[in-house]
């Protein structure tokens, strides 16, 4: 199939371009479009033959649910059995926002989408594109991260023709993305709430609503066994070498670009996701300018682009340095953790 692109406004998009790709997603096909964290591939959530269809082009897994978005509050109240309190709480801060939560579904919605969970987990995006595409749809989307399974998510319209061209009926093409991870995933059927996947929203954010959070923390036995559960891959949102990843300090950095070297690399297959000012003594290697470290917002808009940015440079190794574990540095980390192919 041809996959059309619509280039659109990000803050006020066409309304014929928006029609026509509600169109196609109230007819069944499978449209990518923009939020504030990543490309979403979307789908109606309601039609499990169009959920089918997003399984088959991103070659993901059945047993990995999908996010459903909503572009206001009553559609939340189709999709699942009761919204609590805690939500509520959660939606005046973060709500539409990078923030998705966990809550029991009501049987409209398909297996398809949940992976045979009896939960859903329903985000309301903060991108002008993304929900006027899902009002004018008139339906929830389903819509996981627009690229093939397992490779880093995209960032720009270009990253989701890199994987998805002609698998794919359309993409509403908005230019990058800001926050650059994926949402947090928050099961509020869980006491004390629990975060499923870091991201866009901190965990230190959600701790001054609601008090105590904790962190899924998955076993590293069952983690290395590779166990297919949702959330469990060992190795996902990698490029297509390999990445290994040091203490986030610049002599650390120099100190394992020097090690590869010694054990054989030549500098110019070396990839660097370098903060800036860390690389003053090397050369020869292939760098990306990551970012001001401490500048985690940057660093994280930044970081899928530097690793399909590296990987098309054609090295044969991607070296990092990891964020400290809070705020949003904790998304990084868990993204370049699951780069490197390393247990959680
Ligand atoms: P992505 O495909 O990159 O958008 O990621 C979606 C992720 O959301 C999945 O991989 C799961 O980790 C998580 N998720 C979606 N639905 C559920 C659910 N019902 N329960 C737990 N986690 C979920
Ligand atoms: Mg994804």
């Amino acid at each position: 199939m041809e996959t059309k692109v619509w280039k659109v406004d990000p803050q006020s998009p066409d309304p014929k371009a928006i029609a026509e790709a509600a169109g196609i997603i109230r007819r069944g096909g499978l449209v990518a479009f923009p939020t504030e964290t990543v490309y979403g591939l979307g789908a109606n959530a309601l039609d499990k033959n169009a959920v089918r269809k997003i399984f088959s082009a991103k070659e993901r897994p059945a047993w990995d649910p999908l996010i459903v978005h909503i572009c206001d509050l009553s559609m939340l109240e189709q999709l699942v059995d009761e919204v609590p309190e805690q939500f509520h709480k959660l939606a005046e801060k973060f709500v539409p926002g990078p923030l998705t939560v966990v809550l029991r579904k009501k049987p409209v919605v398909p297996d398809e989408v949940t992976a045979g969970l009896p939960t859903v987990a329903v985000r309301m995006p903060n991108h002008p594109v993304a929900l006027a595409l899902i009002k004018a749809a008139g339906v929830p989307i389903a819509a996981p991260s627009a690229n093939k399974f397992g490779r880093p998510s995209p960032t720009t319209a270009e990253h989701v023709l890199q994987d998805l061209a002609g698998r794919i009926d359309g993409i509403l093409d908005a230019g990058p993305t800001h926050v650059g991870v994926e949402s947090t995933v928050l099961d509020l059927t869980k006491s004390p709430p629990t975060i499923l996947r870091p991201g866009g929203v901190s965990k230190e954010a959600l701790e001054e609503v609601l008090g105590e959070v904790e962190v899924l923390q998955k076993l590293p036995s069952e983690v290395e066994k590779g166990l297919p559960s949702p959330g469990m891959m060992p190795r996902h949102y990698a490029p297509s070498v390999p990445v290994i990843l040091t203490d986030g300090d610049a002599s650390e950095l120099v100190a394992t670009i020097d090690r590869l070297q010694r054990h054989g690399y030549s500098p110019n297959r070396i990839g660097v996701l370098a903060p800036v000012g860390w690389l003053t003594d090397i050369e020869g290697v292939v760098v990306f300018n990551w970012g001001v470290w401490g500048d985690w917002h940057e660093l994280a808009q930044r970081l899928f682009e530097g690793l399909r940015w590296l990987e098309r440079q054609k090295v044969d190794i991607i070296v990092a340095p990891l964020p400290p574990p809070s705020g949003l540095g904790l998304a990084i980390r868990d993204r370049l953790i699951k780069a490197s192919g390393k247990a959680p």
